[in-house]
């Protein structure tokens, strides 16, 4: 395999208390330290906990947010912007997300959420860019035309991927239980990286994690991890719970 450090992100999406984030936060600060491990562990919180977050939790694991303002802060009522999340002690943010580009409310398009990235990168955060086709686009047999639709809005806003990670999720397994069959997640993973390789470069293409993500738990998270171009995951529900230790300790 290539030598591309593991990668697991929680995602947290609008869930959580104080009173239950404390708890989970201790759970896994009781875990095993992953200081010296090839692996990195990031919580994509809440705008609200972000502070809190990043106070209590192990400095082995870092902080995500889950989505930022495309620019500046200002005269925008009820937007956060990247210093603010950085400020909060978050080094990553979570940008692209499905519910972000589909929900009728939101309705992200590929421009905005590449004009995010942008923006925070440089600002010198970390971004999970996220991927992903909806049923009907795999069952019209477009699951790689919207990829990399997705990885050309991306590249059409961005330079320099090394603070880069992409999420593959495709839309019909997250929050279902339907998690793609390891040789589905490989299928996708292998074309997104050879799309990066011949639109960006062989270079950025070795390097880049690709994550999967879509009902990842602990059940199925090891046999995930052994396809090649699985580099991680983005685990939404699971990362709840403290078993989000055990998709972390996939990385083995
Ligand atoms: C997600 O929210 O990014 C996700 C993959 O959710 P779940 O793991 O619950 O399917």
């Amino acid at each position: 395999m290539a030598d591309r450090t593991f990668f697991v992100g929680g995602n947290w999406k609008c869930n959580g208390t104080k009173d239950s984030i404390v708890e989970l936060i201790d759970q896994i600060n009781e875990g095993p330290s992953i200081k010296d491990a090839p692996v990195e562990a990031v919580l994509g919180v809440p705008f609200p906990y972000m502070s809190l977050v990043s106070e209590k939790l192990r400095d082995d694991w870092q902080v995500s947010a889950q989505n930022c303002w495309t620019g500046d802060g200002g005269a925008y009522t009820g937007e956060v912007s990247v210093d603010m999340i950085a400020d909060c002690g978050a080094e990553w943010i979570i940008l692209g997300h499905s519910e972000r580009r589909h929900l009728d409310v939101l309705k992200e398009t590929d421009e905005t959420i590449a004009a995010k990235a942008a923006y925070a990168l440089g600002k010198g955060m970390k971004v999970m860019y996220c991927i992903g086709e909806l049923l009907s686009e795999r069952e019209a047999d477009q699951t790689l035309a919207v990829c990399e639709r997705q990885m050309q809005a991306l590249k059409e806003a961005v330079s320099d991927y090394s603070n880069v990670v992409i999420a593959y999720e495709p839309v019909w397994a997250i929050g279902t239980g339907k998690v793609a069959t390891p040789e589905q997640a490989q299928e996708v993973h292998e074309a997104v990286r050879s799309w990066v390789k011949e639109n960006i470069s062989p270079e950025v293409a070795e390097s880049i994690r690709i994550l999967y993500g879509g009902s990842v738990s602990p059940g199925n998270c090891d046999e995930l991890s052994t396809k090649p171009d699985v580099d991680g995951f983005l685990v939404g529900g699971a990362s709840l719970k403290p078993d989000f230790l055990k998709i972390v300790d996939s990385y083995k």
